[in-house]
């Protein structure tokens, strides 16, 4: 990679101002302008370096501008980069091929954004409730979770429990129940409604503020939906490839190319973020035949869905989780850091608990959920050179990519350690 310096022609607070005044305020972004990445390190237009500890909400786990994602991008670019779905186009059918052996299903519908994929989730769970199930005309139900995230589309938010997310934007698209998370009785209960075709849910909650469930919730869901007839729909956008120590987290022991055991399998997957190790919007929804086949040509599609950038981008970038051992790597690394966190909660009143699995973790801080600290205490971290953002509250996420080193997770949480004293002091 070349080491060329900053190439900004425009100072941070250029950069802050135009933002500010010419783009939508639907962001409070934390006060940093990147203008380089590489690895597990962003630079900002002064040149100052930062470890980045949030990866683009996961989108980044292979590291910024990884070498073999950017030339696959470059070289298909060059070559042909949009035909629609109007026609065929050399790359799609390969990658189509590469992706559901890589997860183990049998077929794939490419889209672009993960909420674009989870509107995908909602379509085809419906349709097969009408189509194979036989729940009358416009009755479905699908379940859904408190505090859930599953993107920012009208229909998506109908069902969201943060206010922010729903206020101001009614009516709301019916047809969903919401339940508590993590609450097996609760979905049990939920699912003696004949109606319901769906339970939409994600492994981890990352957004609520990595909100991790017991062990056996999600096997549990499985076999709840199982008896019930009903799709387990996995959002795993977030915590899906490799974040969480293994390739999905409804899964921990699934390794790409392995084969599921029937059971834990959910029926519909969905994926975005990493799938392109944040280089291109690249998502997608993988299920077997018996549901993917109720679709039918003119029923859903997306001009950019499946594009031959998206297909050899999604490529390199699950190659390289593979050929670089990225969920050994999350997953070995994120107990040291856990462990790093756990003696600082210890010795320290501001934290007061860490929790997370393989390297998607969150810091609880000992304030009330409106104070401003968790953002202060951000803010401080910038200053010292690692990035991270508060997320609902008082809770900071810590997801730095994963190619991280074991040397670099000990100056992180070293860098976490003074700052947090010092904050205290
Ligand atoms: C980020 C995210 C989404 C939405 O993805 P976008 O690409 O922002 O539309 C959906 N579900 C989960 C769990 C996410 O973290």
């Amino acid at each position: 990679m070349s080491q060329t310096p900053s190439s900004s022609t425009l100072s941070s607070a250029e950069a802050m101002a135009l933002e500010n005044e010419h783009g939508a305020h639907n962001y409070h972004p934390l006060p940093v302008v990147l203008d380089r990445g590489e690895g597990v390190y962003v630079w900002d237009c002064e040149g100052k370096k930062y470890f980045d500890f949030l990866s683009a909400y996961s989108a980044v786990n292979q590291g910024h501008c990884h070498p073999r994602i950017v030339e696959a991008m470059v070289d298909q670019t060059r070559k042909l980069t949009l035909t629609s779905r109007a026609f065929y186009n050399s790359v799609l059918g390969e990658y189509e091929r590469y992706v559901t052996q890589y997860f183990g299903y049998d077929k794939v519908l490419p889209m672009n954004t993960g909420a674009e994929a989870v509107e995908t989730a909602i379509k085809l769970a419906r349709k097969w409730g009408y189509d194979v199930k036989g729940v009358p005309a416009d009755q479905a139900v699908i379940v859904v979770c408190d505090g859930n995230f599953h993107g920012r589309t009208t229909t998506i938010v109908s069902f969201s429990t943060d206010g922010d997310a729903t206020g101001g934007f009614g009516p709301f698209t019916p047809g969903f129940k919401i339940i508590p998370y993590n609450d097996l009785g609760a979905l049990k209960g939920a699912l003696a409604d004949p109606n319901v075709v769906g339970f939409l849910v994600e492994p981890i909650q990352g957004e609520a503020g990595v909100f991790t469930p017991a062990d056996e919730f999600m096997s549990g869901a499985r076999a709840l939906c199982s008896e019930k007839g009903v799709l387990l729909m996995a959002d795993e956008v977030q915590t899906g490839i490799a974040r969480t120590g293994s390739l999905l987290a409804s899964e921990p022991g699934f390794i790409s190319g392995g084969s599921w055991d029937g059971l834990d399998k959910p029926d519909l997957l969905i994926l975005g973020k990493a799938l392109s190790g944040g280089a291109y919007p690249v998502s997608a929804v993988l299920a077997d035949n018996a549901v993917m086949d109720v679709l039918h040509p003119g029923q859903h599609g997306s001009t950019f869905g499946g594009n031959p950038v998206a297909a050899q981008v999604a490529i390199a970038a699950l190659d390289v989780v593979n050929d670089e051992d990225l969920c050994k790597n999350a997953a070995q690394l994120g107990k040291r850091f856990r462990a790093a966190m756990q003696d600082l909660v210890a010795e320290n009143s501001l934290i007061t608990k860490v929790r997370g699995r393989g390297l998607l973790n969150a810091i609880l801080i000992n304030d009330k959920p409106d104070s401003s600290t968790a953002w202060d205490l951000c803010v401080a971290l910038k200053e010292n050179g690692l990035l991270a953002k508060p997320t609902h509250g008082n809770i900071i996420r810590f997801a730095p990519p994963l190619v991280i080193t074991e040397a670099q997770i000990d100056e992180c949480t070293s860098i976490i350690r003074s700052t947090v004293i010092d904050f205290t002091k």
